[in-house]
């Protein structure tokens, strides 16, 4: 018999969230989109808000750059202990991703000439498969790379940008190694600590 059921992931973007609410929830959307096929339902959530037992709690910060200046671009990280167990925290860059999606080309048109929507379309976009990668290393609890899809290091900005998600799907052996670990990925859920301060006035 085959059961059939959706692993919560929550999404907590740390306040303030320095991009457009619009880009957000396209990121959002995007990376949702990216993880569907693989039984995860992704949403975003409050920092403090309650969670169902059954969700992964990941908070997401928003920075800067990685390494300013120095070469490779780093577009987000999430950081692993020393036993090899991910941190349920990612990072994303979002000045490297702007830098990402000025170099993108799309229809052959260059960002200066992307209509407003279409910038933001591309953003979250991008923004959403960056997040869909780190999402992979913390639940496939895996630092490393794989030549193609969305376990690949380097990512082209124009496959980025493109609205295809051919090139973002998992390898038939990461898909089965995490049909074998959702039982693990319950068992970090259950150990997550919360390293957020909230504060109720
Ligand atoms: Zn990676």
């Amino acid at each position: 018999m085959l059961i059939a059921m959706a692993l919560n992931v929550a999404l907590a973007f740390q306040d303030p969230v320095p991009i457009d609410a619009m880009v957000v929830r396209k990121a959002v959307a995007e990376a949702a989109a990216i993880w569907a096929p693989y039984g995860f339902a992704l949403d975003r959530t409050d920092v403090c808000g309650r969670s169902a037992a059954e969700t992964l709690l990941l908070t997401i910060g928003i920075a800067g750059t990685a390494t300013p200046g120095r070469p490779p671009i780093v577009l987000g990280t999430i950081v692993f202990a020393p036993d090899g167990t991910p941190q349920p925290r990612i990072t994303l860059f979002l000045d490297e991703v702007l830098r990402f999606v000025a170099g993108a080309r799309v229809l052959g048109a260059e960002e200066w000439q992307w209509p407003r929507l279409l910038r933001e379309q591309i953003m979250g976009r991008i923004l959403g498969r960056v997040l869909a990668h780190e999402i992979g290393h913390y639940v496939l609890v895996d630092r490393r790379h794989t030549p193609a899809g969305l376990m690949r290091s380097i990512q082209r900005s124009d496959e980025l940008a493109a609205p295809s998600r051919a090139g973002f799907t998992l390898s038939a052996d990461q898909a089965a190694q995490l049909r074998a670990r959702s039982v693990a990925v319950s068992g970090l859920e259950s150990t997550r600590e919360r390293a957020d301060t909230c504060g109720r006035p």
